[in-house]
């Protein structure tokens, strides 16, 4: 269907060239992705919109693609939609004349706001038809939403609601009231709006001359390998969709490099079981064993000017939650070292000892306005990685390369600022011996990474194979500890009954967007813990399970907005006929956790964060595959 760009464009609804997008044309394409679940016609229908924008309007591009992902801007400016249900619920009632009464009503009905505000407003008898919104006009009232804080910022952000509402026809107020929850439901994940906007470029620059279909096959893939690849180094729109509209997608790597100041989605390791395992994926290759510290993962970047900023997992801006940190580390930069970006872990350690102490310490500190002088906890910095030095990127030299950079421009200081501890043995005792040890000194275990060739290359946002982790504690149990979302939860029994007394526990799978039960979780909880989890919990219930959640049989007294994620470690996983994760992966059953224990919140990670789906699967097959290897011994086979 691409292949004949000229066609393909005159099937679609343009507007005047130059004049902002009509809001009306992005609900279109969202009501057209959400008739389909196939990912290469969601690609298709997107990438016609996207061409159209480039055509008609390119410099509001840039607005679309956020409004496709539902953000405002990049992660680390730290604008978020996400307004709560009750204020949407206001907003609704007011804007269309309704009582909070019946929409809370239909809400049960629907389970879906969205399509409660597009009930609402169409069957409301409008005067005269208002001023078509633009994506534009749109983007700005969200932005303004999302600012909106201090006194009565309940009804400033209801007022600005209503106006959009009342300007909103037909899908429109649907989507509006979607974006403003924070999730389009819509199944479009974010990379697929990269190769949407890249597919578009190649259309754009293809120019007149025949190709063969396997020839416009590889220039879209190829297209979309470059967007990804350089998205993935530097993770800002601002930057990445002007450079692709200035000089489309030739020499876009070259234009487009990790910049300081812009954190990178970080790599991250499959779990292993066993050394033996270790030892059959690196077989014959160079690999080394790090410590893996129990802190908060931390990439400190210093721009040329001497700015520094730390950023968490997930981008978000830690500066100021470490103000120590900053301070401590000009100190371990060695001369000639200008700019750079470390990968590394902060840790909570003690103050007279420097023995570490566990990830529970550090998340004791506040997350906003520390200031050095009353820091309580004391952190050190322990470094594994050098991403970028003096204006250049490294993410393409091997680790060993890396290594030997970091060591040389940075000089550890005691108690503030380390290389991780690392050892290049590789026989099984020698492993053995080094994962002791770092037990011993107050670490999970380590991290096994791919040393050289350009199987150790750095790869941004990638869960690889060429890192494993192998912890103390998977050498029991399931191989590794699951990130859960809290979707709902059980009243509690006997003198329990003031709180939840069990809760319903969800990963996430993020091509259907959606969280798919796992496993209900009650034991194991004291008096007091549970106490704190209702009192976070509480004000996330809702009174109808939202339509992202796939519940199975699973039936808990009360549904919750997925917000809060737990660590959790199990006996084992086993197929179930009541909970879906995994549904369709393994087998037509979902898979549940047998004996599921709580470790910790982990509030440094997002609901879609969350162990995923197919990191489900992928431990279930592993088990299986562990039992049948097992049972073989056993019988001698
Ligand atoms: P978890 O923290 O539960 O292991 P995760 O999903 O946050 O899970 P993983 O990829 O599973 O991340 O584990 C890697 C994490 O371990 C990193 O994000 C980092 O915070 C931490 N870490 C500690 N020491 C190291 C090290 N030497 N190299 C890399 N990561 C390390």
């Amino acid at each position: 269907e691409l292949a004949d760009t000229d066609a393909f464009v005159a099937k679609q609804k343009p507007w005047p060239a130059g004049h902002p997008v009509p809001y009306a044309s992005l609900v279109s394409t969202f009501t057209l992705i959400e008739t389909t679940s196939k990912r290469n016609e969601i690609t298709t229908h997107l990438t016609a919109f996207f061409l159209m924008v480039i055509r008609l309007s390119p410099q509001e591009l840039l607005k679309t693609v956020y409004m496709c992902i539902n953000r405002l801007c990049p992660d680390y400016v730290g604008l978020e939609l996400g307004i709560g249900e009750s204020i949407l619920e206001k907003a609704i009632a007011e804007s269309t004349g309704r009582s909070l009464a019946k929409i809370k009503t239909d809400l049960r009905k629907e389970g879906d706001l969205g399509l409660v505000a597009m009930m609402s407003r169409n069957t409301q008898p409008t005067m005269f038809k208002p001023k078509a919104l633009t994506v534009s006009s749109v983007f700005a009232k969200l932005t303004e939403i999302a600012q909106v804080a201090g006194n009565a910022s309940q009804a400033k952000k209801i007022g600005i609601i209503n106006s959009l509402l009342a300007a909103s026809v037909d899908m429109e107020p649907k989507f509006i009231i979607r974006s403003l929850e924070g999730k389009l439901r819509i199944r479009l994940a974010e990379r697929t709006v990269l190769v949407a906007v890249a597919w578009a470029m190649v259309l754009r620059d293809r120019g007149s001359k025949k190709r063969s279909k396997e020839q416009f096959t590889k220039e879209l893939e190829d297209g979309a390998n470059i967007v990804k690849s350089v998205y993935s180094e530097l993770p800002s729109y601002d930057r990445v969709i002007p450079a692709l509209l200035d000089g489309g997608l030739a020499g876009l790597k070259e234009r487009c490099k990790l910049t300081p100041g812009i954190p990178l989605k970080p790599m991250l390791a499959k779990p292993t079981k066993a050394i033996g395992e270790v030892l059959d994926r690196f077989e014959g290759r160079k690999f080394t064993c790090e410590y893996k510290y129990d802190g908060e993962r931390a990439q400190v970047h210093r721009s040329d000017d001497g700015t520094v900023k730390i950023f968490s997992r997930n981008s978000e801006d830690m500066s100021v939650k470490y103000p120590d940190l900053i301070e401590q580390l000009h100190k371990c930069v060695k001369e000639g070292t200008s700019s750079f970006v470390l990968d590394a872990e902060a840790v909570a350690i003690e103050r007279d000892t420097a023995r570490l102490l566990p990830f529970q310490e550090l998340s004791r500190r506040k997350r906003k306005d520390v200031k050095a002088e009353d820091v309580q906890v004391k952190v050190c910095l322990f470094a594994f990685d050098l991403l970028y030095l003096n204006g250049e990127p490294l993410l393409h030299k091997d680790l060993a390369s890396r290594r030997q950079l970091l060591r040389r421009h940075f000089q550890p200081i005691a108690g503030e600022f380390s290389f991780a501890e690392s050892s290049d043995g590789s026989s099984t005792e020698e492993i053995q011996s080094f994962l002791d040890e770092s037990v011993k000194d107050g670490c999970e275990g380590l991290m096994v990474k791919m040393l050289e060739s350009d199987a150790s290359f750095y790869e941004p946002s990638r869960r690889s194979v060429n890192w494993l982790k192998l912890k103390k504690d998977y050498l029991s149990g399931v191989g590794d500890s699951l990130d859960l979302v809290v979707v709902g939860a059980y009243h509690g029994h006997g003198k329990r009954t003031a709180v939840y007394g069990a809760f319903l526990l969800a990963c996430y799978d993020s091509d259907a967007e959606q969280f798919q039960t796992i496993c209900k979780i009650g034991t194991g909880f004291s008096d007091e813990a549970l106490q704190q989890h209702y009192h976070i919990l509480k004000d996330s219930e809702v009174e109808v399970m939202r339509s992202d959640i796939a519940p199975g049989q699973a039936k808990p007294d009360v549904w919750f907005t997925p917000k809060v994620v737990w660590e959790v470690l199990a006996a084992d996983l086993s197929l179930s006929p009541v909970y879906t994760a995994a549904q369709g992966a393994v087998e037509e059953r979902g898979v549940s956790l047998r004996f599921p224990r709580f470790i910790r919140v982990r509030d440094d990670k997002t609901p879609e964060d969350a162990t995923s789906s197919a990191q489900v699967a992928e431990m279930y097959e592993r088990q299986a595959l562990a039992q049948s290897k097992g049972s073989k011994k056993r019988r001698g086979d």
